[in-house]
């Protein structure tokens, strides 16, 4: 087959998503051409809203449209006072389907890798502190901090490095997960009865 520099541009930025091989990148990539007409103008114009309309919350730092706080953090019917702490969106996702919690947010965007060079400032974790000490001059002072992370040694490092810093705030209870979220799993891909579970039957971090 010739050698189409466009078509090979576009395999390879599909091989940048997650769990995307290059068989997978250039299947999608003749299905996106197999009918361009309809399918890339509809494509483009989604890539472009979202790059236009998504933002983070400034609070919470989730996606949110259009909105510097999102809907969750301005939510009263929620418990200002617990914040579970997230890597990412999608587990954000994840613990709304297990239906189970109803306190506020906080996302990370990673955890601690320091062998990848991913450090403190990398993450949300400053913007957590401040967000605790905002709340503490409030009549709703954060007094639980629930660790969500994936169970693996990033997400351990991080809860540790973390949990350490906020052993300073006496009455702010630090929680985690409880054990039967299978070690090496992605909190992504449990079911949500399991988790369900680990959160109501979380353990404090010690
Ligand atoms: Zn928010």
């Amino acid at each position: 087959m010739q050698h189409i520099q466009s078509l090979q541009s576009l395999i390879n930025e599909l091989c940048k998503l997650p769990g995307i091989g290059v068989k997978t990148a250039q299947r999608l990539a003749y299905f996106i051409l197999k009918k361009s007409d309809q399918n890339i103008p509809a494509l483009v114009q989604s890539l472009n809203d979202i790059q236009a309309n998504v933002k983070l919350c400034n609070k919470c730092f989730d996606f949110t449209e259009q909105k510097q706080i999102c809907d969750t953090c301005t939510n009263h019917k929620r418990n200002a006072q617990n914040i579970c702490v997230v890597e990412d969106p999608s587990g954000i996702q994840k613990i709304e389907s297990a239906g189970v919690y109803n306190g506020l947010y906080h996302v990370l965007h990673g955890s601690l890798s320091p062998l990848d060079g991913i450090g403190v400032e990398d993450l949300k974790i400053a913007e957590l502190f401040k967000r605790i000490e905002e709340s503490l001059v409030t009549e709703l002072p954060i007094t639980e901090i629930i660790f969500a992370l994936d169970p693996d040694l990033e997400g351990d490092t991080s809860i540790l490095y973390i949990s350490k810093q906020l052993s300073n705030y006496k009455n702010i209870k630090i929680t985690q997960l409880a054990h039967g979220v299978p070690v090496g799993g992605d909190i992504e891909y449990i079911n949500y009865r399991t988790l369900a579970k680990a959160l109501e039957n979380r353990i404090e971090v010690s």
